[in-house]
């Protein structure tokens, strides 16, 4: 052990160990990347500053105990851990991200270089608004395009991700049941295959769950949601294109009955990537909807933020939207921030300011860089090159549902049975292969599901080479070489983890090795 506790011997390698065989735990020219607070080197700093004078405490009985901890750094130390740091960052822009689900676009540099904007940038929420006029109408022309788009009559800009768009979706559900007295609505439909986002918000707004069963084909059935229909169902909650890549036929049906049943059809449009410039919501009889900016309209997104999930509304629920939203007033355009000058009756406020600006200039550059053509252009692209990784798979990997997919191509595990391989060994294979594994076990309505969104963007070359790496894994795994599997993955700093206890237990406090 070193000074800062380190190991500087190697241990003898484990397969579930840290330790690669070499002295310093480095991997060629990859680094190990202790804690800021480990390369702590007391005393040491960036610059040189003279010695505080005395001064008498003013803080009475309130005086600091003891140091707040900051460790001591030179530059050259801060800027190689943050430099190395920021080069393990795995993302979109280093190769192909399939995970299904999470939309993981290319997100255009245009979009950065007019986000980056002084005029964007660097205004504050609190401004007075005659000062941000500009910043106004970027959010109302993104309104508007976001309405034309799915042809509904409103948009609640602010919530801050798709799951909070839910939320905003369900609330304005619950004040228009309210203000039609109609309180002993409380419970909501949601398919099987619904991302888990769907009941934790029907839940937590206070409504029970009630799960409708999946068809044999991924789909959702309008006899199955008549089934359910009664007096107390609140709304129905649907994706469409669904989890499973599919789209869902009988939705009109659907909507149509849960509407003469008294309901509201929320829609969960993560899936919108699949369908824009093709099918507008509204056709559908959609209530609400969110639309994930981070997946859409391509503005970036991963390890927990920023999203921004504005949700449109139709006739019905548009007057209990929340605060705040932007008009056209006498003198320009006005924000109404308080339910006393609001025209409708607003179930409340979703966060603090405005919405998320940043993903607000980039989608709205994402929107008019495309136009109407080039946004039909990337779904119809975004369901080809899934339905090119389906066909190409689909003799060595097994299929659950036959026929086309939408943006996302769906495998269970059958293809594994009696190998000794699960759908975890298998993307751990993939990872030493160079490729971020797709989403797995989800949806929960397949077995050992691998789904794989390739997105727009990526070319046939990365397409082909993906697909090459999978039908040999495919093909290792089915003739026997279980081993390959369970020692994968072996080329990555850190092998295979407790990822359930990460998850669980998460130890997030550095504590000082004892002296
Ligand atoms: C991503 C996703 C959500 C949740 O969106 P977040 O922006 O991650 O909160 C909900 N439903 C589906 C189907 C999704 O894919």
């Amino acid at each position: 052990m070193n000074t800062q506790g380190r190991k500087t011997t190697p241990d003898a390698e484990t397969a579930a160990g840290t330790d690669v065989g070499t002295y310093t735990g480095n991997r060629g020219l990859v680094h190990e990347e202790p804690l800021i607070f480990e390369l702590d080197n007391p005393g040491v700093t960036g610059v040189d500053l003279e010695a505080a004078p005395a001064v008498t405490s003013r803080l009475g009985g309130l005086k600091a105990r003891a140091g707040i901890g900051l460790p001591g750094l030179s530059e050259p130390t801060v800027v190689r851990h943050y430099t190395r740091l920021s080069q393990k960052n795995f993302g979109i822009d280093s190769t192909m991200y399939p995970l299904g689900s999470c939309t993981m676009k290319h997100n255009p540099r245009l979009n950065e270089k007019l986000a980056r904007l002084a005029g964007f940038s660097d205004i504050h929420p609190m401004q007075p608004q005659s000062t941000v006029q500009g910043a106004l109408e970027l959010i109302d022309q993104l309104a508007h395009w976001l309405k034309t788009l799915t042809g509904m009559p409103a948009v609640a800009m602010s919530p801050a991700a798709g799951a909070h768009g839910e939320l905003c979706g369900l609330m304005a559900i619950r004040a228009a049941l309210q203000a039609r007295g109609e309180t002993g609505r409380t419970r909501v439909l949601v398919p099987e295959s619904a991302h888990g986002t769907n009941p934790a918000t029907a839940a937590f707004c206070g409504f029970t769950v009630d799960a409708i069963p999946a068809e044999a084909n991924g789909r959702v059935s309008v006899e199955a949601v008549k089934a359910k229909l009664g007096p107390d169902v609140a709304c129905i909650m649907l994706t469409n294109p669904n989890t499973c890549g599919l789209f869902e036929p009988q939705v009109k049906e659907i909507a149509d009955a849960v509407h003469a049943a008294g309901g509201y059809f929320y829609c969960d449009g993560a899936n919108y990537n699949a369908i824009v410039g093709r099918v507008r919501p509204a056709d559908l009889g959609v209530d609400a909807m969110h639309i994930n900016l981070h997946k859409t309209f391509s503005t970036p997104h991963g390890g927990g933020g920023p999203g921004s999930g504005p949700v449109v509304l139709s006739d019905a629920l548009a007057p209990y939207a929340p605060l705040p939203y932007v008009v056209h007033g006498a003198d320009g355009l006005r924000l109404v921030e308080h339910a006393a000058d609001a025209e409708g009756r607003p179930f409340g406020r979703m966060k603090a300011f405005h919405g998320q600006m940043g993903m607000f200039v980039r989608a709205l550059a994402y929107i008019l860089s495309h136009g109407a053509d080039g946004l039909r252009q990337a779904s119809s692209d975004a369901v080809l090159n899934a339905n090119y990784v389906k066909a190409r798979l689909q003799d060595v990997m097994s299929v659950p549902f036959d026929g086309y997919c939408m943006h996302e191509a769906l495998f269970d595990d059958r293809f594994l049975k009696d190998t000794g391989v699960t759908t975890l060994d298998f993307a751990k294979a993939m990872i030493d292969e160079g490729f971020h594994p797709m989403t797995m076990y989800f949806p929960l309505v397949v077995h050992g599901a691998f789904l794989i969104e390739p997105t727009e963007t990526e070319p046939k070359a990365t397409l082909d080479q993906f697909i090459g790496a999978m039908r040999h894994l495919a093909g290792k795994a089915k003739a026997g070489d279980a081993a390959h599997f369970l020692a994968a993955p072996r080329y990555t700093p850190r092998r295979r983890l407790d990822e359930t206890g990460a998850a669980r237990k998460p130890v997030l406090r550095w504590t000082p090795p004892a002296a």
